[in-house]
């Protein structure tokens, strides 16, 4: 790596030799003296300086040269090299020439010939250390802007790999490692890692971003165990990079290699930058593991609650089945409890219950209702002729023409063997009378046939009135009973009154 360069510029040889060995007497040989005879002989020196990248600190030049003048060569400087400091050495510069030179070149300091040597050497060393300083300062912005990018780039709603690769742009387009631009990022295996890791200290890295061939080399990590430092390696093909790890709670995440050029001083504010760059980086790595795992486990969750609504809308299936069987099971049971399986009619219990509440009705409105009672007349020989298969015959063809021959809004039960009773309501007795004698002839005129015979039946009927001041129909059947009777003493196949 060639020396900083302080360029010298007179049209006399005697002051620049003297210059040279005065600067080479003071500052030894950390800086290499460039002499040049004119403005246009320096300006040629720069453009080496340009190709061989070679700093320019320091140009102490002369105002007054045949050709280009002191002032406008450091104005030109200025423009190409707009760090480099100024010192104007002359003795009969104008008070315009200087100021010129301080307008547009920046002149750091102006000295009078003949000079005194200890006063040239501490301009020149003041000069060397401002510019150093100036150096460093704006690599520390330069620093921190980098930082200020990269650290932009973790709210963005880029997806974590963008993230890297433009944090690897970012970097790498800091001014100190231009020349090159060459580096690369590797982390962990996200997809493989837990938000705790569990990771040994040799974790296998797999590369997320590189550019222009930055890769490790032969693409094997020389990430060492519990080796948290920046380290800055030179390989056997003269390859020199920097190796940064990423670290996650001391445990190793990943890692940054950055290439630099022959040229690049190495220092501690390199490192520390490149270990600042890598927090940053390992706050991606974490935000990126955290969206990871919320995402991982929001699909979970989705898969609970649709399995849950699925277990739900099965449940209220299943529930609903039921319910359907409860329904028809209580209609079926409340058939059976209410019907007669012979006759279909109502049973006992179900005749009573409604004729009661008819019977209660009745009372409330003041309305005339009939109860009638009706028996098979020698039914018993039927049984015992014909058999109890044909009795029961019997008994459904008597409650058939019964039902058919009332009125709608009467209602027939069958309340015992072959007794059957019948309410009318809002029925005068007239009437009652009418519907029983109308059942009366529609039994007597029907007839059961059993093979070759034909059974002739008949029914005796005794009717009674539900009085006004009965709220039930007990006190008629008692006396419907002894109307029927009555019907039966009197010979059958009648209808009593009581
Ligand atoms: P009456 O004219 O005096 O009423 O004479 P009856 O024979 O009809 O009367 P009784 O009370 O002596 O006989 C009734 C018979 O009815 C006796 C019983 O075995 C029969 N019986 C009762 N329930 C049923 C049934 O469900 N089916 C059949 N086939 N017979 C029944
Ligand atoms: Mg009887
Ligand atoms: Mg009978």
């Amino acid at each position: 790596m060639s020396r900083p360069v302080i360029l010298c510029v007179d049209d006399e040889r005697i002051i620049l030799s003297s210059l040279k060995s005065q600067l080479m007497n003071n500052l030894g040989d950390r800086y290499q003296i460039e002499l040049a005879e004119s403005g246009e002989e320096a300006l040629e020196i720069l453009e080496e300086l340009d190709e061989n990248q070679t700093e320019l600190p320091l140009v102490i030049a002369d105002q007054i040269m045949g050709g280009m003048y002191g002032d406008e060569l450091l104005a030109r400087i200025k423009h190409m090299r707009p760090n480099t400091h100024s010192i104007m050495l002359t003795g009969q510069a104008t008070a315009e020439s200087v100021g010129e030179a301080v307008n547009k070149a920046g002149l750091f300091r102006y000295i009078s010939k003949p000079w005194d040597e200890e006063d040239l050497i501490l301009t020149v060393k003041t000069g060397l250390r401002s510019y150093y300083d100036q150096k460093e300062i704006q690599r520390q912005e330069c620093y921190q802007s980098t930082l200020n990018q990269v650290l932009q780039l973790v709210i963005t709603k880029a997806s974590f790999e963008e993230q890297l690769a433009q944090a690897l742009t970012t970097i790498l387009s800091t001014c100190c490692f231009t020349t090159l631009g060459k580096g690369s990022i590797y982390t962990v295996n996200l997809e493989q890692a837990d938000l705790e890791w569990s990771t040994a200290a040799q974790p296998d890295l797999v590369m997320v971003s590189q550019l222009n061939g930055g890769l490790a080399p032969e693409n094997k990590l020389d990430f060492r165990e519990n080796e948290s430092q920046v380290q800055l390696i030179s390989d056997a093909s003269n390859s020199r990079y920097y190796v940064a790890p990423i670290t996650l709670q001391n445990k190793p995440v990943g890692a940054l290699y950055i290439y630099i050029d022959a040229s690049y001083e190495d220092g501690p504010q390199t490192r520390e930058f490149l270990s600042s760059v890598c927090h940053i980086l390992a706050g991606m790595i974490r935000i990126s593991q955290y969206n990871r795992a919320l995402e991982k486990h929001s699909a979970e969750l989705e898969e609970v609650v649709e399995r849950r609504t699925q277990e739900l809308h099965d449940a209220l299936r299943k529930q609903e089945q039921l319910n359907d069987t409860f329904i028809a099971a209580n209609k079926k049971l409340e058939y059976f409890a209410t019907t007669d399986e012979l006759t279909k009619l109502m049973n006992r219990r179900c005749f009573f219950e409604r004729a009661d509440a008819e019977a209660a009705r009745a009372h409330r409105y003041g309305r005339k209702t009939l109860l009638a009672i009706l028996d098979v007349d020698f039914f018993k020989e039927v049984n015992d002729t014909f058999g109890h298969q044909v009795g029961d015959r019997v008994l459904a063809q008597v409650a058939n023409v019964i039902v058919e021959t009332i009125r709608e809004h009467d209602f027939v039960g069958r309340i015992g063997g072959e007794e059957f009773a019948l309410l009318m309501p809002e029925t005068t007795l007239e009437d009652g009378k009418e519907i029983c004698e109308r059942v009366r002839q529609a039994i007597s005129s029907s007839q059961v046939v059993v093979g070759s015979h034909s059974i002739a039946i008949s029914a005796s009927m005794g009717l009674s009135e539900v009085r006004q001041e009965e709220l039930t129909i007990g006190g008629a059947m008692i006396r419907a009973d002894q109307a029927l009777y009555d019907s039966k003493h009197r010979g059958r196949n009648l209808i009593s009154l009581n």
